[in-house]
């Protein structure tokens, strides 16, 4: 379907959008037993008898895997339900040694929060979040020409699901929510939220219905969604391919399909099972999760700060523009950076435009993150400090500063002065050095001066131009404007 014949269908039928993420929790161990949750280790080496559905073994609830569901959804403004209950859905995978999966169904973790998300038109949309549930992972299976390899590995990795009510109502939507969602959970160190390394995932719920109706038309479901690339793709694909049917009088058929990124498109998977085909039942080697009121008050009152409070503090107490505080708060890494900076060196301003600009490139240049921990990354923030201080002094020119700050990041640190002296950066600020060298610069162009003292005022910056060549962009620009002004009459 082209552009235009897509925006036609748009006109007439509205896209409802629902999303379920599942994110990997930020444990140590797995959430039943003792196992390494460690991600890349050889396959099979992190797997007990637990974790591989041994008959007669007993599962244990990791209480740190717990805390962190909880945590996320306070920040989801859930519910937290003081009983909540494991239960086994039941399918067959060669991944799922158990034959079955231990989840929450009727009685979950959480429920009824909301995420505001900001659209492109700088308005406010708040999603509704239909629950939040523990669960764990399954293992993972590789095909190959020769057959499917299984790696358990990931076998009971904790999990938690948060499902969307049907609130999004575009592919950008939809992107922008889980853009925003990701953050959340970064913020809240609940989740790395790699989707490379499959530690967030997923399924997006689609369904059309004519512009104007109330009800929800059938919706697909597209698993294997894993890169925020591919969420507009994918939802896309569904769109046009729903909206073809309905265009020619057909139904959509209720199913599973599985996104191919490398063809672009949705494929059938299966016909959607109904919750009844899982056979639910609770989990009988588990007692029902009990979180008192105490517990969840306690987690809310350790609930970090989140992004867009965080940026509006930073716009009310460092007076920082309203894009500078959006950049800055992007990771709580960055924004935890930048708040040490300009803890050592009070400029807010100042501190922020390098912070955004040189050191992020820096970092991204040596494939790094900025951040303070473990080690600060790509340079500590006294540092950084101390050479925005000489600057700031007089001591390093601007340019010369970046070239300083290079250098630092390299070298691990360092006296920024004693880098400026070991290659002669220093700023040139002795008045007669530079009278030298505007002479040098005046004699050399007698029709621009004329030019200048016949009124082209204009001129007076390729005069400053020009002495900072000569002096390799060392001179103090302040006092070359002031002695070429007197200098040029
Ligand atoms: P199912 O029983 O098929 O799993 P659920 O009611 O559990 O469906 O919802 C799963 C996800 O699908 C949720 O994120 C929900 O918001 C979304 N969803 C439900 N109905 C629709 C619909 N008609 N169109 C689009 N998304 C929907
Ligand atoms: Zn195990
Ligand atoms: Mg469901």
């Amino acid at each position: 379907m082209k552009a235009a014949e897509l925006d036609l269908v748009l006109d007439r039928y509205e896209p409802v959008i629902g999303l379920e993420v599942h994110a990997q929790l930020k444990t140590a161990s797995k959430i039943f037993c003792g196992c390494a949750t460690t991600y890349g280790a050889p396959p099979n080496t992190q797997v007990c008898p637990v974790c591989l559905g041994y008959p007669g073994v007993l599962p244990v609830l990791n209480a740190g895997a717990v805390e962190l569901a909880i945590t996320a959804a306070l920040a989801l403004g859930c519910v937290v339900h003081e009983t909540s209950l494991f239960a086994r859905k039941h399918y067959f995978y060669p991944d799922l040694p158990k034959g079955y999966q231990i989840s929450q169904f009727d009685r979950p973790l959480a429920t009824g929060g909301s995420l505001a998300i900001v659209l492109d038109d700088d308005t406010e949309k708040s999603i509704g979040i239909t629950r939040v549930h523990l669960e764990e992972d399954a293992g993972k299976s590789t095909h190959t020409g020769s057959g499917t390899l299984v790696d358990f590995n990931r076998c009971g990795t904790p999990l938690i699901e948060i499902v969307s009510e049907p609130d999004l109502r575009s592919p950008r939507e939809a992107y922008l929510y889980l853009r925003c969602l990701k953050q959340v959970l970064e913020y809240l160190e609940v989740s790395d939220c790699n989707m490379e390394e499959g530690s967030l995932r997923c399924d997006a719920n689609v369904s059309l219905r004519p512009v104007g109706r109330s009800e929800f038309g059938t919706k697909t479901e597209v698993k294997n969604v894993n890169s925020f690339r591919y969420v507009e793709d994918a939802l896309m694909f569904e769109i046009e391919r729903q909206a073809g049917l309905l265009e020619a009088g057909e139904q959509v058929v209720h199913e599973t399909r599985l996104w191919d990124s490398g063809r672009g498109e949705a494929r059938p998977m299966r016909s959607k099972e109904e919750s009844h085909d899982y056979r639910y039942f609770p989990e009988p080697d588990l007692e029902s999760l009990a979180v008192d009121a105490a517990m969840s008050e306690g987690i809310r009152s350790r609930l970090p700060e989140m992004p867009r409070v965080r940026a509006a503090r930073l716009v009310s107490e460092h007076g920082l523009p309203a894009y500078d505080a959006e950049v800055l708060t992007a990771t709580r890494a960055l924004a935890d950076y930048y708040e040490a900076a300009v803890e050592l060196f009070n400029e807010p301003k100042e501190v922020s435009n390098w912070v955004m600009g040189e050191v992020l490139r820096l970092a991204n240049e040596r494939g790094q993150s900025v951040r303070l921990e473990p080690t600060p990354q790509p340079i500590a923030p006294t540092d950084l400090a101390r050479l925005l201080e000489n600057k700031q002094e007089g001591r390093i020119s601007g340019s010369a500063a970046k070239e300083v700050l290079a250098i630092m990041v390299d070298e691990g640190g360092g006296d920024p002065l004693a880098i400026i002296e070991d290659r002669g950066l220093e700023q040139i600020s002795d008045a007669t050095a530079l009278e030298t060298e505007i002479e040098a610069v005046i004699e050399a162009h007698p029709d621009e001066v004329e030019a200048y003292r016949g009124g082209k005022a204009g001129l007076l910056g390729f005069f400053v131009g020009q002495v900072m060549k000569r002096t390799k962009g060392q001179a103090n620009p302040e006092l070359v404007n002031k002695i070429l002004r007197e200098k040029l009459g």
